[in-house]
C-alpha cells in the first residue's frame, strides 16, 4: 500500500491532550478516566492449556515461553476462581488500599481455548464475584471464532448476563461488564513468527483483531521487541502495520531470555541474530517507536518484568516499572518529541 509520511506539528500535539500532561498516550489511569474509579486486574489461572503445546497446532510451545515466569503466586490452577480473586485482592490491597473493584484477568496460556460452553461457565463464574466489574482475556489469535466473539460481544453489550449490575464507587451503575480481549501477536513478520514457533501468521492476528473490534469489543495486543532475526529498523517499520489495526491498546516488552527455554539455547548459539538493548538504548529506541505509533493508541506497557530468578541476566539492574516510565517521559522531553510525531498513515 502506498503511504504518506504525516508530520504532526507542536500545536497538533497540544490538541491530543495526552493524559496527565504526558507526551504519550499512557494507559496508567485509563480506567479511572473512563469509569470514574481505579480498577485493578487480578491475574487468574483458569486451567487452560495452549494449542501450541498440546499438539493441536504444535508441541513445545513458543521458543521463549515459560508460563511460570509470567504469573503471580496467588494465581494457581486448581484453586477456584473465587479463591484466586480473593487472594489476589488481598495481595493488591497492600499497595492499592482504596481500590474497590477489579477486573478478572484470564492471563495464563490461551484463555479462549475451550468449547464455548466451558468459556461461558468460567467467565460468568468470575463475573459473579461481587467486586469484579469485568474480564480481560489474554489469548492467541488462532483461538477465537465467530461464535466465541459473538458471545463476548453479548457480554460486553449487556445481552448475556440478565440482571448483572455493579454500582461503581462514583455512584454510576454498570449493567454490562467491561470486556477486553488481548491478543499475543508478538511480531508483524511471518519469518519471525515461524522462527519462534508461534504456530500462526500475522494475517491470522490481523483477522482476529478486526473480527473482535467490529463487534464493539476493546482489543489490545502484545508485541516483543528484540526477537531473533529482527533488526531495529524492522521493529520500527512494524509501527505502520500496527497503526492499521483497530487496536485500542498495545503492550510491548523487550525480549527477556528465560532460563530453560529453547530460546536460551538459540541465543547461546547465535547471539548475533538478537538485537540487545542497554537501558539507555532501549529508551531511545522506544521513543523512536512512539513517534511512529498512532497518537490514539494507548500504551499499556513498554517493558517486561520477568522475575530475576527466571533469567540469567538482568542487564538493566532491578529497576521498577514506575521508574522506567519516568525515564521514558524524561527522554521524550529531552528529545522534544511525542507519540505520533512521525506516523505513517495509509492513504484513504
Ligand atoms: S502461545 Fe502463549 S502459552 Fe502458548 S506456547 Fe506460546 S507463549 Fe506459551
Amino acid at each position: 500500500m502506498e503511504r504518506i509520511l504525516t508530520r504532526i506539528m507542536p500545536e497538533q500535539f497540544e490538541k491530543y491532550g495526552f493524559p496527565d500532561g504526558k507526551r504519550y498516550n499512557s494507559f496508567v489511569g485509563y480506567f479511572k478516566r473512563k469509569y470514574g474509579e481505579r480498577l485493578q486486574k487480578i491475574v487468574l489461572d483458569a486451567g487452560f492449556t495452549c494449542p501450541n503445546r498440546d499438539g493441536k497446532v504444535g508441541r513445545g510451545g513458543c521458543t521463549y515461553c515459560d508460563n511460570a515466569a509470567f504469573h503471580p503466586s496467588y494465581s494457581t490452577a486448581g484453586k477456584s476462581l473465587h479463591q484466586q480473586m480473593d487472594e489476589g485482592i488481598e495481595f493488591h490491597k497492600v499497595r492499592y488500599r482504596t481500590t474497590e473493584h477489579y477486573l478478572a484477568y484470564f492471563q495464563s496460556f490461551s484463555n479462549t481455548y475451550a468449547p464455548l460452553e466451558k468459556l461461558k461457565q468460567l467467565y460468568e463464574e468470575a463475573l459473579m464475584h461481587p467486586q469484579v466489574v469485568g474480564i480481560v482475556i489474554g489469548t492467541r489469535p488462532d483461538c477465537v471464532d465467530e461464535q466465541k466473539l459473538d458471545y463476548l460481544a453479548d457480554l460486553a453489550h449487556g445481552r448475556a448476563l440478565e440482571g448483572w449490575s455493579r454500582t461503581l464507587s462514583e455512584g454510576g451503575v454498570r449493567t454490562a461488564p467491561v470486556v477486553i480481549v488481548e491478543y499475543g501477536i508478538e511480531s508483524c513478520y511471518d519469518a519471525t513468527l515461524q522462527r519462534i514457533n508461534r504456530g500462526h501468521d500475522f494475517e491470522t492476528a490481523c483477522r482476529a483483531v478486526r473480527m473482535t473490534a467490529e463487534r464493539g469489543i476493546d482489543v489490545g495486543a502484545h508485541f516483543i521487541l528484540g526477537l531473533p532475526g529482527e533488526t531495529r529498523q524492522m521493529m520500527l517499520d512494524s509501527c505502520a502495520l500496527i497503526n492499521e489495526l483497530p487496536l485500542r491498546s498495545v503492550k510491548f516488552h523487550q525480549l527477556q531470555i528465560v532460563k530453560g527455554t529453547r530460546m536460551e539455547q538459540e541465543y547461546a548459539d547465535r547471539p548475533q541474530d538478537f538485537e540487545r538493548f542497554s537501558l539507555d538504548e532501549y529508551l531511545d529506541f522506544f521513543v523512536d517507536m512512539l513517534e511512529r505509533l498512532r497518537p490514539d493508541l494507548f500504551i499499556e506497557r513498554f517493558v517486561g518484568e520477568v522475575p530475576p530468578r527466571f533469567v540469567n541476566e538482568t542487564p538493566w539492574g532491578l529497576i521498577r516499572n514506575v521508574e522506567l516510565l519516568r525515564l521514558l517521559e524524561k527522554r521524550l522531553e529531552e528529545r522534544g518529541t511525542w507519540q505520533g510525531r512521525i506516523c505513517q498513515k495509509p492513504i484513504k
